[in-house]
Order: structure tokens, then C-alpha cells, then sequence
């Protein structure tokens, strides 16, 4: 029926108004900032970058890849990446951001950055408080006071975070198993190798006619 849609919605906020005044939960809202209620779970207001550890610039997840930066829509992430490496939590070798700053004044908390991150490293933050008297500088957050530890993001989201942590345990179960693979499979290869060197050694010492031991 045309129309049925704005008399749904119209009849709910009815519902919403009159029930407010019965009961409390139908009152949708507070006397903000005396009154304050809890964001959900859901909520994303800001982009944080997640770090492992105790100290945020060693246990920084991302890799500055520069894949936010591209996808960004209104293009408010500027990111420098390193010259050198340092490892990641799998223990690999990995570029690092030198430099990652976000306008948060141009930044419009669609999330694009959080959904395109191989990484895990970058995730939407509940903060929401943010005004500044400087419009420019004040707004424009630097890779220190972007990091938030995955302490901060188990509080803020913990059903993410936990299904995020199991990912990457899971992956770093995998690259563990797959470096002992290849460390088995080169000690082996290395005693096949020698073993063709005793035997001509042992040929070598050979008196005529006796026989070789392997
Ligand atoms: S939330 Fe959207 S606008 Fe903000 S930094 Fe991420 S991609 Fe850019
Ligand atoms: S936050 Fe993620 S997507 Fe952005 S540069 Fe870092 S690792 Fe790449």
C-alpha cells in the first residue's frame, strides 16, 4: 500500500511519545551530557589503530599497507610507510606506518577502512566527545593518539575482538606449524646430504676388499 511505510514509522514514534511517559523504556532520550547512556556494542563513531602488548608503537598491528588509504572515500587517512621492518604477531618481517594520521574532521565513520583491513588493524572506536577549539591541527589524530590497545577493543566490542583474537591465534597456529614443517624438512635434507659423505669417507679408508658399512 503507498504510503504504509511513513504510517509504520509514524505510529511507532506515537508509540515511542505516548509510552515515554509510562515507561522508562520508551523514553529515547537523556538530558545529555548529565545524563549518559552506555553505547552498544554496535556503535562506531572513530577509527583507532589496535596494538598488541604493552607498548603501541612495537605492538602496532598495521603494516601500512596503504589499502585504507586508497579506499577511503573522502581521503582523510595519510599514511608514510617505513624504510625498515619490524616483526608482526606472526613474528614476520613487516613494513610499519612512519607516519598514519586521520582527519577525524573529514572522517564520516562510514567504516570502509575497518571492512578493506587484512589485517585486523584498524577498528571503529565509541568516543564520540571529540570537539576541539583548534578546527585544523586539533582534529587531525597522529599514529600515537590513534593507537588503543586490544585490551581497549575487547571492552568497547568484545564479541568482535574475541571472534578477531580466534582468527588470529588460528593463523598464527598455522604459520607456527608450517615453519616446524620446513625446519623438520631441512634437517632432514641435511642429514640425507651428509650421509653420502660418510660413506666415501668410509670408502676412502677402505682396505681393499673389506666391506662398506653405511
Ligand atoms: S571511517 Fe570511512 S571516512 Fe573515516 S577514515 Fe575510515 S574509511 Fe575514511
Ligand atoms: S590499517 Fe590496515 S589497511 Fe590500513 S594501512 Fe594499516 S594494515 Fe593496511
Amino acid at each position: 500500500m503507498l504510503g504504509e511505510g511513513i504510517l509504520k514509522g509514524l505510529a511507532e514514534t506515537a508509540k515511542n511519545f505516548v509510552g515515554s511517559f509510562v515507561s522508562a523504556e520508551r523514553l529515547t532520550t537523556v538530558q545529555y551530557p548529565e545524563q549518559r547512556i552506555a553505547p552498544i556494542e554496535a556503535t562506531r563513531d572513530f577509527p583507532f589503530l589496535v596494538y598488541d602488548g604493552a607498548d603501541w608503537e612495537a605492538g602496532m598491528r598495521c603494516v601500512a599497507c596503504q589499502i585504507c588509504e586508497k579506499e577511503c572515500p573522502p581521503k582523510c587517512i595519510y599514511i608514510v610507510k617505513s624504510i625498515d621492518k619490524k616483526p608482526d604477531a606472526l613474528g614476520k618481517p613487516q613494513f610499519y606506518p612512519a607516519r598514519f594520521d586521520i582527519d577525524i574532521s573529514v572522517c564520516m565513520s562510514c567504516q570502509i577502512c575497518v571492512e578493506v583491513c587484512p589485517f585486523e588493524a584498524i577498528k571503529m572506536d565509541t568516543e564520540f566527545e571529540l570537539s576541539r577549539t583548534d578546527r585544523f591541527g586539533g582534529l587531525l589524530f597522529d599514529r600515537e593518539e590513534l593507537a588503543k590497545s586490544n585490551e581497549h577493543y575487547h571492552k568497547i566490542h568484545p564479541t568482535e575482538a574475541a571472534q578477531v583474537d580466534a582468527r588470529l591465534a588460528g593463523e598464527k597456529a598455522k604459520s607456527d606449524a608450517k615453519a616446524k614443517g620446513a625446519a623438520l624438512a631441512a634437517a632432514a635434507k641435511a642429514a640425507a646430504a651428509a650421509k653420502p659423505a660418510v660413506s666415501t669417507e668410509n670408502a676412502a679408508a677402505k682396505p681393499e676388499g673389506a666391506e662398506i658399512k653405511p
